[in-house]
């Protein structure tokens, strides 16, 4: 009777610097993994080089170190794994299980977001095509804090992009790719994903593994109601105040953690809320911070 090793993990998108909303579930993701006696693996996702930062990536391993969050093995960077993704593209499409799609962003805002299939029959050349799953319906999953979320009847269904239209490789094609190469075992992440969940099971079962867990951790809005993000300006992390910020987002993790603990180590308030760390703690609702501070 092999006990399945717990490995989680945390996978930045370095599009800027970590701000109170992503140490947050940096956190969140790490707390589990050790309190499951398991390993926490960093993934920059660098995929989208439109997007992303360079220099935020330095600035995201310092922040981490500085805030005592110390992963295991080594960092693994999606920018190196093109050609690897590539391979899982070219599989999908060997089997039949993908067509090229030629709509444009505006054609899919006015559908509200979600795609109908349009191109499914209609046998449109790779130029200038995105590459588009052909899905089998996902509609619901469990989620161990949430519990069970239901999807849309068309997202459940949606043929959503594997490569796009630039020839990169998708968001959810990459993550799964690299979930089930790292052995990750439990996704803890926002909330803001969670409909990206059913994508990925559905690859998952086209791969015929079985889905992995997933906890979604409540997002953190700033006063006006939108994630705390780069776009709407949230502040960096500070690497100064660190017993100070990490209470802060232990705090807004449910954790209940006393004013006098800002005299300890970075060290110390982890050890302490390994100790304590519970999900059913957790808000499962957004939360709204101010972020001037
Ligand atoms: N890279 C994604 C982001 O920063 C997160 C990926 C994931 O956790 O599945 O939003």
């Amino acid at each position: 009777n092999t006990k399945v090793i717990y490995r989680g993990r945390f996978a930045p998108s370095p599009t800027g610097d970590l701000h109170l909303g992503s140490l947050t579930t940096a956190l969140g993701s790490y707390l589990e993994a050790k309190a499951n006696n398991g390993s926490w693996l960093l993934r920059i996702e660098d995929l989208d080089y439109f997007r992303i930062q360079p220099a935020s990536i330095a600035n995201i391993l310092h922040t981490l170190e500085l805030y005592g969050l110390e992963w295991d093995e080594e960092v693994l960077y999606q920018s190196k794994r093109i050609d690897i993704y590539r391979e899982y593209i070219n599989d999908i499409i060997g089997a039949n299980k993908a067509y090229y799609c030629s709509c444009n962003r505006k054609r899919i805002k006015e559908l509200g977001g979600i795609y109908d299939g349009y191109c499914k029959e209609k046998k449109r050349s790779p130029e200038n095509a995105s590459i588009r799953f052909l899905k089998h319906e996902v509609n619901s999953f469990s989620d161990r804090l949430k519990g069970i979320i239901f999807f849309s009847k068309d997202l459940a269904q949606e043929n959503f992009i594997i490569q796009r239209k630039d020839g990169l490789p998708s968001y959810n094609l990459a993550v799964v790719v690299d979930d089930i190469y790292q052995g990750i075992t439990e996704v803890v992440r926002g909330s803001d994903l969670e409909n990206m969940t059913s994508h990925q099971i559905a690859l998952y079962n086209y791969f015929e593994l079985r889905a992995i867990k997933y906890v979604h951790l409540p997002v953190i809005n700033n006063q006006n109601g939108f994630k705390l993000s780069k776009q709407h300006k949230a502040k960096s992390i500070p690497l100064d105040n660190i017993q100070y910020n990490l209470l802060k987002a232990l705090k807004l993790l449910g954790l209940p953690t006393q004013k006098e603990m800002i005299y300890n180590s970075p060290q110390e308030i982890l050890t302490w809320s390994i100790a304590n760390w519970s999900l059913a703690k957790i808000p499962k609702v957004n939360i709204n911070v101010s972020d001037t501070n």
